[in-house]
């Protein structure tokens, strides 16, 4: 893994808000953050700007060098969300208790289900976190 310079990876942070940019967790709750490349360096992605994005633990250590995963409604591959480039409300939305991420597109479902954004230990966490006025966060996906 490249290091990340620490001015880069503060550029990133603020980018991102403070929060997962698959998962929406918010730094503040879980603490533990990593760069991601979103292209992975072993597939020749960059360290810059516009290849990294900010991610949850949880997110970074299912994603590990992927680039796509199993659409759960046709069964086909499709890519893995981008923060760069695509919008998370196009891809993800809340279940109505706030507690589980829905993929709307293939790609929203695959990156669900590649980075097991509804593992139980997550989802139990998120009904505590909707109980406590922490979650969904404020929309500024
Ligand atoms: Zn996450």
């Amino acid at each position: 893994m490249a290091r990340i310079p620490g001015r880069l990876r503060r550029q990133v942070i603020s980018r991102a808000h403070g929060r997962c940019e698959y998962c929406q967790t918010q730094q503040a709750i879980v603490i533990a953050m990593e760069i991601d490349h979103i292209l992975p360096e072993s597939a020749g992605g960059e360290t810059s700007l516009a290849n990294l994005c900010l991610a949850c633990i949880g997110c970074n250590g299912f994603k590990l060098n992927h680039q796509t995963g199993l659409d759960s409604e046709t069964g086909q591959e499709a890519p893995l969300f981008n923060p760069r480039t695509q919008q998370w409300r196009e891809h993800f939305a809340w279940s109505p208790d706030g507690a589980s991420v829905v993929g709307l597109t293939a790609t929203g479902r695959a990156t669900v289900e590649r980075l097991r954004m509804n593992r139980e230990t997550v989802v139990a966490a998120r009904r505590l976190w909707v109980e406590a006025g922490w979650h969904p966060p404020a929309d500024r996906a």
